[in-house]
């Protein structure tokens, strides 16, 4: 989340009647920033990740475990902890960060400033990440832990599931049949979107995951636990009417997405150019991930059939008006849109050659007075649409405090449409006033139960954006069929037994050209030259890298549709055949041109390993993990609910596989060993 600004927060009703100004000026600011920041050069890589926990309350007498809503009082210790820390260290280089999040039973951290690209920084990730988790875990009470819990398995269920107990009928911002008010971070920009984004809609947000059906799972399954006749709100006759499905999980509420735990990566480019080269080269990788991290197979108490929380919260904050639905014909809104604005990109950005036209196939609705004025200041066609069809969005939350702003200094505006646009990757500009450059955010990946996992994600992203960069490889394929791999990637057991479309020729001729480039094309934009490749003598990943290959002549590209082919997970990350050497093996080639030492390089390899098997299926997903342990529990009925007891089981298992109690050699490497040891050693 960005900065949580205090004020006057306006109702839906009153903000349509900014919505144009607020447009206005967020583009105003952009090309501000544009001009100031366009022909930047030389940034080096830094890059940085964020973790999300769910605070977790304990009662073992009773063998139940809800969500404990003290985010406030905690994030308030865990600030005053890390100033101490800070201030009784100056020297010491990461004081880790806090964040609120949208449920209040929720954190996020992240390092206190971000890693640099050496080798020794990517191999701190882990031990910077325990080190977060192990400050929270030692500042909770004693009954609460922190886990890194994608989705909590009984998230509005009848009965309590929160500590403290708070009944649904209170749900003033959401109306929600099944989470109380009180599920919310009560800062005012929470409620506010929340009850702007119904109100936006014109109804409760509606979303369905397919039922789980288990052996004794009735059908068709008409969910008792709905209450189908509640009467307090005006939109309580919604999930009767047809809102809620038969046999899937019906959900009403923004909480139940936005609730959900992720892991993000942000990575800082050279400049403008190669932030849109990486962003393009990310967009593939993004179900990919999604597929490989999927860790949220349990939803308001049952076993859904799928394992991601990605539809749910796409679902969750989807605000678009019925005309924008498709459902009524375009009277009082300006565009039909095909996407919630929480969803996968819609559209390649690269000015690159490679970047084929053909490539953006997907319906793109854009603002035409915007992209003209876009295009009228010189910014190009690309750039100009991805803006233009972000800004096709109403703001959501705007303070009356803040109407007015100095377009010159403040970005606001912008960012008030471009951090509502959630999706798979952002693009985003440097902040004013500071000295940070243009950064690429990946966003779709699940979190994972341990930091070791979460490491291992990390490594493998860095390493393949510099892969992207160096090696100019080429991932591209139509965005269309990246949107159907987003929804393969959420089908149960993806990573196992899915398909996806993949590039076949991925580029990797350029290899060799590309490293050895590296060392004269790239003084123009480092600061630092770098003048003994092809190995980078200062344990440094590269981050500039020379210009993309210009087309070669008189070669006729391949049909679009012969350039891509169904792969599956294990063929995308361990290679296909002489052609294709897989995501991995393109990473190992490009470790190979740099400098490192052995015992460097195993740990890098250690990482690398924990992705490679759970592509080639020797491990399991987390989804797959939580999935059999609710089948196999003694108590489970194979009737696809997730009672209290098996929650609270599966919660103290999560917890103490975590800490290396606890073995789970399908789902992690025989020698993980677990953060027991951390809270000893890194003095806290
Ligand atoms: P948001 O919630 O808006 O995505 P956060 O501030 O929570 O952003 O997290 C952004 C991440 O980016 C953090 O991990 C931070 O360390 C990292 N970061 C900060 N500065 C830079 C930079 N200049 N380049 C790359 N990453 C950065
Ligand atoms: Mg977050
Ligand atoms: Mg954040
Ligand atoms: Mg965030
Ligand atoms: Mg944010
Ligand atoms: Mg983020």
């Amino acid at each position: 989340m960005g900065l949580l600004y205090l004020g006057t927060a306006l109702t839906w009703e009153e903000v349509k009647k900014h919505a144009d100004h607020v447009r206005f000026h967020g583009i105003t600011q952009f090309l501000h920033t544009w001009d100031r920041l366009k022909d930047r050069k030389g940034d080096e890589l830094l890059w940085g990740d964020e973790i999300e926990y769910l605070v977790v309350a304990l009662n073992d007498a009773q063998k139940d475990a809800r969500l404990s809503l003290r985010q406030t009082e905690i994030l308030e210790k865990l600030s005053s902890i890390c100033g101490d820390i800070s201030s009784d260290c100056p020297e010491s280089v990461s004081v880790p960060t806090f964040h609120p999040e949208y449920g209040r039973y929720m954190l996020e951290s992240t390092p206190g400033s971000p890693y640099t690209g050496s080798i020794p920084d990517l191999l701190s990730v882990e031990g910077n990440m325990r080190y977060r988790r192990a400050l929270a875990r030692k500042h909770l009470k004693r009954h609460e832990i922190p886990l890194t819990l994608t989705s909590f398995p009984r998230l509005g269920v009848p009965g309590p599931f929160t500590e403290p107990y708070f009944d649904p009928a209170d749900a003033i911002s959401s109306h929600s049949l099944f989470l109380p008010e009180e599920i919310t971070n009560p800062h005012v920009r929470f409620p506010t979107l929340t009850a702007n984004i119904r109100q936006r809609r014109g109804s409760k947000v509606a979303i369905n995951l397919p039922l789980f059906f288990d052996t004794e799972t009735p059908r068709p399954f008409i969910d008792p636990t709905i209450p189908w006749e509640r009467s307090i709100y005006p939109e309580d006759h919604e999930a009767k009417d047809g809102a809620a499905l038969p046999d899937h999980i019906y959900m009403d509420a923004m909480g139940f997405g936005m609730g959900c735990c992720c892991l993000q990566l942000t990575f800082q480019a050279c400049h403008v150019a190669d932030a849109r080269r990486m962003y393009d080269g990310l967009i593939p990788i993004g179900p990919i991930l999604l597929a490989l991290t999927a860790a949220s197979p349990v939803w308001r108490g049952y076993l859904a059939d799928v394992d991601c929380r990605w539809n749910v919260i796409a679902g969750s904050v989807d605000d678009r008006t019925e005309e924008e639905r498709g459902l009524k014909p375009l009277d009082n809104s300006r565009f039909q849109i095909p996407k919630s604005r929480y969803d996968s990109v819609d559209m390649y950005i690269s000015p690159d050659w490679i970047n084929r036209p053909e490539y953006n196939d997907n319906p793109l609705p854009f603002d035409e007075g915007i992209y003209n004025r876009l295009r009228d200041h010189g910014i190009d066609d690309l750039l100009s649409k991805h803006i233009s069809h972000l800004f096709i969005r109403d703001p959501l939350v705007v303070f009356s405090e803040t109407i007015d702003q100095d377009d010159e200094k403040s970005t606001d505006h912008f960012e008030n449409l471009q951090s509502t646009n959630w999706q798979t990757l952002r693009f985003k500009p440097p902040p004013p006033g500071s000295s940070i450059g243009w950064r690429v955010e990946f966003r779709s990946m699940e979190v994972q139960m341990t930091d070791y996992e979460n490491a291992a994600f990390a490594v493998f992203v860095v390493l393949l954006s510099r892969v992207i960069l160096s090696f100019n490889t080429n991932f591209y394929i139509p965005i269309s069929k990246v949107d159907e791999n987003m929804g393969r990637a959420q089908q149960r057991d993806a990573a196992q037994n899915g398909k996806f479309w993949f590039r076949k020729d991925v580029g990797s001729r350029h290899h060799s050209a590309a490293s050895s480039a590296a060392s004269s094309d790239c003084n123009s934009c480092c600061s630092s030259p770098v003048d003994e490749s092809p190995k980078v003598k200062d344990k440094k990943m590269r981050n500039c890298f020379p210009d993309p290959p210009l087309p070669e002549n008189g070669t006729n590209p391949l049909p679009i549709h012969e350039e891509y082919e169904e792969m599956t997970m294990n063929e995308i990350m361990n290679g296909k055949g002489d052609s294709f050497p897989g995501l991995l093996g393109l990473i190992t080639a490009y470790i190979e041109t740099l400098d490192i030492d052995t015992d460097e390089l195993i740990k890098i390899h250690n990482y690398l390993d924990l992705v490679k098997r759970r592509a080639n299926g020797s491990l399991i997903t987390s989804a797959t993990w939580i999935r059999n342990f609710v089948r196999s529990h003694p108590a489970y009925k194979h009737d696809s609910v997730v009672s209290a007891e098996i929650n609270y089981d599966l919660v103290v298992a999560v917890d103490e596989i975590e800490r290396g109690v606890r073995q789970a050699t399908d789902l992690l490497p025989a020698d993980y060993t677990g953060s027991k040891e951390d809270s000893g050693t890194i003095g806290l």
